[in-house]
């Protein structure tokens, strides 16, 4: 009985992984995805042995699409784990301070648009990539050149890598819907679909008419640059010339991670792009490490996530507004 219903679980997420990561086009909203996820994540929890290895709970993105060439990523592009709820949070919190008991955390907004990472040799941008299935990605360097946030050139000459999220904008996303409503082409579900569907283009002209846009948010090799916490590479890379969001802010405890939650679930209407939740990471650089990871998601970060229906409401709007 159990047995089925996980197979039956296996078979549908996997069918929506498809859909979302590699055809750009979901079939299910993410609330519905993320319950029927966190079904399995506790049927697996309660019986290990029910636990294959190829499970949708272990693994990291989609596919990589045929027609790009693929890039191997020098450190893996992991997932995030979720929170649901202020519980969830407490219980990260809790399990953080166990292991590494003197931490403070950055939090940041969690930006609805596709993870990308950006390579750079003797201070030029010389491969850009999508997270693919975290192993594996898709080279889309040309695409991402006509970003105009992406700097070609930096003032620093080692080998860098730079991540963070490609995103398209409320305005950009709602005029993109109305132009193809009217050439009866199918509307992008969302930003994060729209930023997809816009970098895996195979000619980068039509790339450069969506006017995506990124903001960088990690620095796999932030203790070469000299830093010591997470806060640090942020403003390393802001001076490179990258950009970051500036409303991150580094919060002392769970409390003040709660207070930054609350703030942005309400101020989040009032910004021109969307986000789908907030993303705590913790600041210290030896202390992430020490944490770990997991298969699929660092141990010292976590997304919140926002209630769906608000997300979806926008999203009516501007499809009944074409
Ligand atoms: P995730 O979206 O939960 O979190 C990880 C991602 O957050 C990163 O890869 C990065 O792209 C992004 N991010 C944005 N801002 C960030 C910041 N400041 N710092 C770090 N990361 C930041 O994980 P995921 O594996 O990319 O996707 C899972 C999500 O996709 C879930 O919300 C799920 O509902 C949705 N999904 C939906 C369907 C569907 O059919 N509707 C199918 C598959 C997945």
């Amino acid at each position: 009985m159990l047995k089925q219903r996980v197979e039956e679980l296996t078979k549908l997420l996997n069918q929506y992984n498809t859909e979302y990561y590699v055809f750009d086009n979901p079939s299910v909203s993410d609330r519905e995805y993320d319950r029927l996820l966190q079904e399995l994540i506790e049927i697996e929890q309660k019986n290990p042995e029910l636990k294959t290895p190829t499970s949708p709970t272990v693994r990291v993105g989609g596919a990589v699409l045929e027609g790009f060439d693929k890039v191997l990523h020098t450190n893996p592009m992991l997932s995030l784990g979720n929170a649901f709820n202020e519980g969830d949070l407490r219980e990260f919190d809790s399990r953080i301070r166990k292991v590494t008991p003197n931490i403070n955390y950055v939090c940041e907004l969690k930006i609805d648009g596709l993870a990308v990472t950006l390579h750079y040799e003797n201070g030029q941008f010389v491969r850009g990539a999508t997270r693919g299935d975290g192993t594996t990605g898709e080279d889309i360097s040309e695409n991402l050149k006509t970003i105009r946030a992406i700097p070609l050139t930096i003032p620093y000459s080692d080998l860098l890598e730079v991540r963070g999220e490609a995103y398209m904008s409320k305005e950009t996303l709602e005029k993109l819907n109305k132009r193809r409503a009217q050439n009866g082409e199918e509307l992008f579900a969302n930003p994060r679909n729209a930023a997809a569907g816009s970098l895996r283009q195979l000619d980068s002209k039509v790339t450069s008419k969506r006017e995506l846009s990124m903001f960088c948010y990690a620095v796999p090799s932030a203790k070469q640059l000299g830093c010591k916490t997470h806060a640090e590479s942020l403003d390393k890379i802001k001076e490179m010339g990258f950009n970051v969001n500036p409303n991150y802010e580094v919060c002392q405890s769970i409390d003040e991670v709660l207070a930054y939650i609350e703030k942005w679930s309400t101020m989040r209407t009032e910004l021109p792009y969307e986000i789908d939740g907030i993303v705590i990471k913790v600041n210290q650089l030896d202390d992430q490490e020490i944490l770990g990871n997991t298969v699929k998601s660092p141990r010292w970060a976590i997304a919140y996530k926002f209630p769906a229906e608000e997300v979806e409401t926008v999203l009516k709007d501007i499809i009944f507004t074409v």
